[in-house]
């Protein structure tokens, strides 16, 4: 028996979840947005800061539990924006000192992968799409493989830029979601992929000139740039799956919650007889459930330290996927 308390911070969302032997007790989160323009760090760690106490106690309320059951702290610790991920490494070394409990350091990537299990996937191909990042990962031979990913920008920074451009705030998913509905026109774009890379800074370019041309709607545009990427991203992931023989797919990461791309994976996994598995939007974008869920999972195969040794624990801004070896497995 565990309870676990998860720390998320990389980028917009600061998130604390609460879970115990694998069941989500809590998953409290808030998330810094703007009118205009795109996400500022700093700004972003100062949201962090603010609000993580609110956020701490509003999730043991919700979960039922003291401060005194839990068992350890676990936090994301990669990738992601330092000042942001620096908030919540420090939130964590304070409620490890003073609850005299172990810290486990997690992959953000991989806890959307892990977080999966709660709909029963096995052993997925998942297509991980987030702000910053996009990839295709699966489990082969004791690590976490990154089978194709962006060559520039991930998909959820894209249509955060696009509509940045459009001067209708952040984030910009949901909003070029709703804009999608209402387009009738499908305006040709480039689409990018390069074996089982793809690329999207040439198509926001491309974009752009339209947006400045003001000869399209924003909904054409809106629907448009969803139909081309989403096709691109698929393509890369029937591709993987085709290669490693996975027969589930698993969507993880904000941009997932799109009900376009949901629609579009399904029609893909339906061709080629394979399983389509979406966690609930509340575990697709960034939030401490999924930290504390992988933390569980960590804890149980004994991968924690004890809070004599944290103080050499750093944040890890630029981690890779690849570079985990996942010893829980
Ligand atoms: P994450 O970093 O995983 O929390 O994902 C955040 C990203 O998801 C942001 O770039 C959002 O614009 C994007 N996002 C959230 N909801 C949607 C949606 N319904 N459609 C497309 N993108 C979305
Ligand atoms: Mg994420």
């Amino acid at each position: 028996m565990s309870i676990i308390l998860g720390i998320e911070s990389t980028a917009h969302t600061f998130g604390i979840g609460i879970v115990k032997n694998g069941k989500i007790l809590s998953n409290v989160k808030k998330t810094y947005t703007t009118k205009e323009g795109g996400i500022i760090p700093i700004e972003a760690a100062k949201h962090h800061r603010e609000n993580k106490n609110l956020i701490y106690n509003e999730s043991l309320i919700q979960s039922k539990i003291k401060e005194s059951d839990i068992d350890a702290i676990s936090f994301s610790q990669g990738p992601g924006l330092p000042p942001c991920l620096l908030e919540g490494l420090k939130f964590a070394k304070e409620l490890s000192l003073k609850l005299k409990k172990p810290l486990i350091p997690v992959n953000h990537c991989v806890a959307h992968l892990e977080i999966g299990r709660l709909t029963n996937a096995k052993d997925p191909l998942m297509l991980y799409v987030s702000g910053a990042n996009t990839q295709i990962i699966a489990y082969s031979n004791g690590k976490y493989r990154i089978f194709g990913e962006t060559l520039d920008l991930g998909v959820g920074n894209f249509l955060d830029m696009l509509a940045r451009e459009m001067k209708i705030g952040f984030p910009g998913g949901p909003i070029i979601q709703n804009l999608a509905k209402s387009g009738k026109n499908y305006i040709e774009l480039p689409y990018v992929v390069k074996g089982m890379d793809l690329s999207l800074s040439g198509i926001l370019t491309n974009l752009k000139q339209k947006i400045q041309s003001n000869k399209y709607s924003f909904e054409d545009l809106s629907y448009s740039a969803q139909e081309t990427v989403f096709a691109m991203l698929l393509e890369c992931a029937e591709r993987a799956m085709a290669h490693t023989g996975k027969k589930e797919l698993l969507l993880g990461g904000g941009v997932s919650c799109n009900s376009r791309l949901k629609e579009m994976a399904g029609i893909m996994c339906k061709e080629r007889n394979a399983k389509l598995f979406i966690p609930e939007n509340q575990f697709l974008s960034d939030n401490g459930a999924m930290i504390a869920y992988t933390g569980e999972i960590m804890f149980n195969s004994n991968i924690k330290i004890p809070f004599e040794k944290i103080d050499s624990l750093e944040i890890k801004p630029r981690q890779r996927t690849d570079e985990l070896e996942v010893l829980w497995k």
